[in-house]
């Protein structure tokens, strides 16, 4: 037995090497911290490499996410489309904007949105619909992108998860009018905090850049090097949602080592489900389109008719055990803002709620080795031992 048999099993470890620091440390050194020229090759390395023809950086997937809702023309009044299973901040921009969220159920025994009630909540005051890539899958993304075209609504997508994933041989980041992806401390691609939009509309990337630098008509860079002048000119109300050169230049050394980090997790989450495929107790994540998933997220649900304690004991026992997991995600309508604020009440999305009361996402990331994987199935094994049915 190893020493190390007992320690615990965070949900996450941020995978952060040499190459990452130093390249912090040479912008510390440079004298320019905030956004500059190492933003600016991020962004075109990152457009370059999912394949669109422009990339906005900014502080977060959330701040990406408001600002593409802007550009899309989305304004008080309108409706967006989206998917109760997911994070408050895909909500939570639509509000910024004074306009309503329309929350829809997942497709049945999926974790995505359903086509099929995203087309059945569409009325004359749709703006748009925010597809969430859900663990690091696609959606489905043709019925979707169909509907959008028959109803002239933009697609703006979510796609905090799904860094790298791809649909049908494309690159998530090329397939709605605009994506959002999130450098968040846990996801796959860090910068600690921060985001990306990308489009190939130079309309929409040149709108958002205006706006998130306090909608002035040029950037900060600008202005202070020998290309740029102290003119500088408002052109409407904009925000602070500009990413910083220490940012950037993490951001730029992780892009380049996404594939490998991808790789690590999808090998972890084969290793996974090769373990709990004998465990009835647990239902491992169905994989339709391996190559195109990110595996942000391993997410199991729990089979309560095998076991005699429910999900929530199971969480608790892997605790205790000094496993970390995490539940994504408490579905927005069953949020007391959602009901007393936009009068949704629960039972509305019943795939969803079944959803988020059976599953647990477990441990998976890049930084994980294989005797931590096998820690986190010896102690689902130990709960199925003590509380098998
Ligand atoms: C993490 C996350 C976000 C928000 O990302 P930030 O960069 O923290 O703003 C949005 N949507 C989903 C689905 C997420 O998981």
């Amino acid at each position: 037995m190893s020493v190390t048999t007992n320690a615990a099993v965070p949900f996450h470890r941020a995978s952060i090497g040499a190459a990452e620091i130093d390249a912090v440390v040479e912008v510390l050194r440079s004298g320019w911290l905030t956004t500059g020229p190492r933003v600016r090759e991020f962004e075109e390395e990152f457009a370059r490499y999912v394949g669109a023809k422009h990339a906005v950086a900014l502080n977060s997937c959330t701040a990406a996410l408001h600002l593409a809702l802007a550009a899309s023309g989305v304004r008080e009044g309108d409706e967006v489309i989206l998917p109760t299973m997911t994070f408050a901040a895909t909500g939570e921009v639509v509000l910024y904007l004074r306009a309503r969220p329309v929350l829809v159920d997942c497709a049945p025994g999926s974790y995505q949105m359903d086509p099929d009630a995203t087309a059945r909540a569409i009325t004359a005051r749709t703006r748009a619909i925010i597809p969430v890539h859900f663990a690091g899958v696609c959606c489905d993304m043709d019925p979707i992108i169909e509907i959008a075209r028959q109803h002239n609504l933009k697609i703006v997508e979510d796609a905090a998860h799904a860094l790298p994933s791809n649909y049908r041989g494309r690159m998530v980041g090329t397939l709605g009018d605009i994506t959002c992806f999130s450098f968040y401390a846990t996801k796959t691609v860090t910068t600690g905090e921060g985001g990306m939009a990308t489009t190939d509309s130079s309309e929409y990337a040149e709108r958002m850049r205006m706006l998130s630098l306090h909608g002035i008509s040029r950037n900060a860079w600008n202005r202070y090097t020998e290309k740029g002048t102290w003119r500088y000119e408002i052109l409407e109300a904009g925000y602070k949602y500009n990413l910083t050169d220490i940012q950037a230049a993490l951001g730029r050394v992780q892009l380049q080592r996404c594939e490998e980090m991808r790789a690590r997790r999808a090998y972890l989450a084969e290793r996974y489900s090769r373990a709990l495929v004998s465990l009835d107790a647990f239902e491992t994540p169905s994989i339709e389109n391996d190559d195109g998933h990110a595996w942000h997220l391993y997410v199991i649900r729990v089979n309560t008719a095998a076991l005699s304690i429910g999900r929530d004991q199971v969480i608790e026992e892997l605790r205790q055990r000094g496993i970390g997991t995490s539940v994504h995600f408490i579905p927005l309508h069953l949020h007391r803002f959602y009901q007393e604020q936009l009068g949704y009440h629960p039972g509305q999305f019943p795939v969803a709620e079944q959803n988020y009361e059976t599953s647990i996402s477990l441990p998976i990331f890049s930084e994980m080795n294989d005797e931590e994987s096998d820690r986190v199935v010896d102690a689902l094994r130990a709960i199925v031992r003590e509380f098998r049915r």
